[in-house]
């Protein structure tokens, strides 16, 4: 009998690992690698760009914190991010590939963290990348939020 509450996707892959998104205007570089460690989960950083105004949120600064936990994803990024048009991924079959691999079909598979800059994941590309990894996985999507209030 199958117990897993992990579901079954069409890999047929069992899994028990998460699907997160956050984003990083809702939290602190302290506060993210707490996250990450605790969820003991890769980051995954969905930006097209991983640059910011804030030195703290640029790709050198989030490899120094991360190390090996920090990944970056561009290949979900949002090709459409600064016309506010329709999500349009950057190359969703690489980046399905690419994450399925780290979540559920290798070595040492991990849940992983779908990290963007936007507040809210509801207007977020990151929740379209999410679908589209749950529904080639069966794995669960959860939206994390840190402690930094909207707009602080
Ligand atoms: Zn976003």
């Amino acid at each position: 009998m199958i117990t897993s509450t992990g579901g079954v996707g069409k890999l047929g892959k069992f899994s028990t690992n998460k699907i997160f998104t956050l984003g990083y205007t809702s939290t602190t570089p302290e506060e993210l690698l707490q996250i990450a460690t605790e969820r003991d989960a890769l980051v995954l950083d969905i930006r097209l760009k991983a640059w910011s105004m804030a030195p703290r949120w640029r790709v050198e600064a989030l490899q120094e914190l991360l190390e090996k936990r920090y990944i970056g994803m561009s290949f979900l990024g949002n090709l459409n991010y600064k016309s506010g048009g329709l999500t349009v991924l950057n190359n969703p079959e690489r980046g399905l590939e690419l994450v399925t691999r780290y979540l559920v079909t290798g070595g040492d598979p991990k849940s992983v963290i779908l990290l963007c800059a936007c507040w809210s994941h509801v207007t977020c590309h990151r929740l379209v990348a999410a679908k589209l990894i749950a529904g080639e996985t069966g794995c669960e999507i959860e939206h994390l939020y840190g402690s930094r209030k909207e707009g602080k």
